[in-house]
C-alpha cells in the first residue's frame, strides 16, 4: 500500500497527502489519516461520531 496516501474520514475518499487542499473535494471534511494507519475498527468508530460538530467548524 502506498505509505503516503491518506484517506477521508468520512467518506473514505483517498490521495496523496502531498495535495495542499486541506479539505476532501468530495464531501468537504478535514479529518484525513494515513490509510496504513487504519483498520475497519478505527474507521468504523471515526464514522460513527456526529459530523455535526465539524460542519459548524467549516462554516464558521
Ligand atoms: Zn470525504
Amino acid at each position: 500500500m502506498e505509505p503516503l496516501t491518506i484517506e477521508c474520514l468520512r467518506c473514505g475518499d483517498r490521495r496523496s497527502e502531498l495535495q495542499h487542499e486541506p479539505e476532501c473535494v468530495r464531501c468537504g471534511y478535514l479529518g484525513w489519516a494515513r490509510t496504513a494507519s487504519l483498520d475497519e475498527s478505527t474507521r468504523k468508530k471515526l464514522r460513527e461520531r456526529p459530523p455535526e460538530s465539524r460542519r459548524l467548524r467549516l462554516i464558521a
